[in-house]
């Protein structure tokens, strides 16, 4: 029976190398020798750093060895092997270390990772592709939206100008139909700075200014800005943000990120309900500034899309609820750029809660 299995283990598609505590090799199989191009002479009774190239050898004293005998195992662990005419070959290790015979023995099962190496490669060469294409599309969008603000901004200020009657009175029909212009222009310019905005933010030419400011400074300066949205709503409003709370951030950027937050809150928040902010420190030091609404929530399948651009969740749930879309996904990627990030838990039917975390001070 044993000398079936040591058959079957000697020609198994896989490698086999068993040594003792000095290093010493007291088995190996065909198949690893035939791989390496060794003969079992060569091997035996030697030290298993002789089939380890020199990077190897000093892993596999730091940590291989070491690990092994720590835990009386080791998994997939990535080594690199030298066959005797100087190719390294990989292989990943499976290794546990047992008694036998009144011998500690570790034995290693390899298996050669030739098609995940070059599947790792192509996966490497798609990524770099993808980046290339990525930058070239946040290029062209720049590019883009950068172009169409000068005609959208003329477009808004000749509906302005007719508005105003300078050119000779209009009628109020004609009013309500410039308001309509109005607004679309500003809709579209909305969403031409958003896009814009974004693929600056991907394309890296976004500059943060780093500095210490108090949280409360933060929340207390974008207030005035909401204060119409929640009062045209009667919403409640609290803020506890502590005065020790000190955040390393750009502070327009922060603004921008809160303003965001707190005008999705109120715009999906129907009259008579909460909105919230408050500070806290996290476990990692971080700082957090949490925005709590008591609105209509987002389904479960959403809540990790809603940070994608162009994403929204329904745009008829909310009257004059229209945006771009775009305003998570560049509060996310503002935040991020400040070494924090941007976080959201929700509930449909009963409210939201984002968390915007950055770097205290
Ligand atoms: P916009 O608000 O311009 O549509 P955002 O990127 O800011 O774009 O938000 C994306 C979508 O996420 C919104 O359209 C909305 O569906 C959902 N959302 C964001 N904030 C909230 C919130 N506080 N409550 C419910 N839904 C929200």
């Amino acid at each position: 029976m044993e000398n079936a299995i040591g058959e079957l283990l000697d020609s198994a598609p896989c490698g086999f190398v068993s040594f003792d505590d000095g290093g010493k090799v007291v088995s190996i199989n065909t198949t690893l020798l035939d791989r390496l191009g060794y003969e079992r002479g060569d091997v035996i009774e030697r030290h298993v750093e002789t089939l380890l190239p020199v990077g190897t050898r000093i892993f596999y004293q730091t940590h291989f060895f070491p690990l092994v005998k720590l835990h009386g195992r080791a998994q997939e662990v990535f080594m690199l092997f030298r066959a005797k005419d100087g190719e390294d070959v990989g292989m990943l290790c499976n290794a546990v270390r047992r008694d036998r015979d009144g011998q500690a023995v570790t034995d290693c099962v390899l298996m050669e990772v030739v098609e995940r190496r070059k599947f790792e490669e192509a996966l490497v060469q798609a990524r770099q592709a993808a980046d290339d294409a990525n930058k070239a599309k946040s290029n062209f969008l720049a590019t883009m939206s950068h172009e169409l603000r000068t005609p959208l901004n003329a477009i808004g200020g000749y509906v302005q100008l007719l508005g105003m009657g300078i050119p000779g009175p209009i009628t109020p029909q004609q009013q309500d139909m410039l308001n309509r212009v109005e607004r679309s222009q500003q809709h579209l310019l909305r969403l031409i700075n958003n896009v814009l905005n974004l693929s600056r933010i991907e394309a890296g030419r976004v500059d943060y200014v780093l500095e210490a400011i108090a949280a409360s400074e933060i929340v207390n300066s974008v207030l005035p800005m909401i204060e119409p949205q929640i009062s045209a709503k009667k919403l409640r409003f609290d803020a506890v943000v502590g005065s020790d709370l000190t955040v390393q951030a750009d502070r327009e950027k922060a603004q921008q990120i809160l303003i965001n937050l707190l005008t999705n809150a109120t715009k999906f928040t129907p009259d008579g309900g909460t909105v919230s902010v408050e500070g806290g420190k996290t476990a990692a030091s971080q700082i957090y500034l949490r925005v709590t609404d008591t609105g209509i929530g987002i389904p479960e399948a959403m809540v990790d899309k809603i940070f994608e651009p162009f994403i929204q969740v329904d745009s008829t749930r909310v009257r004059g609820a229209e945006g771009t879309g775009l305003g998570l996904a560049i509060s996310r990627d503002l935040a991020r750029g400040m070494r924090g990030d941007l976080r959201v838990r929700s509930e449909e039917g009963r409210g939201s809660t984002f968390t915007l975390t950055l770097p205290g001070a």
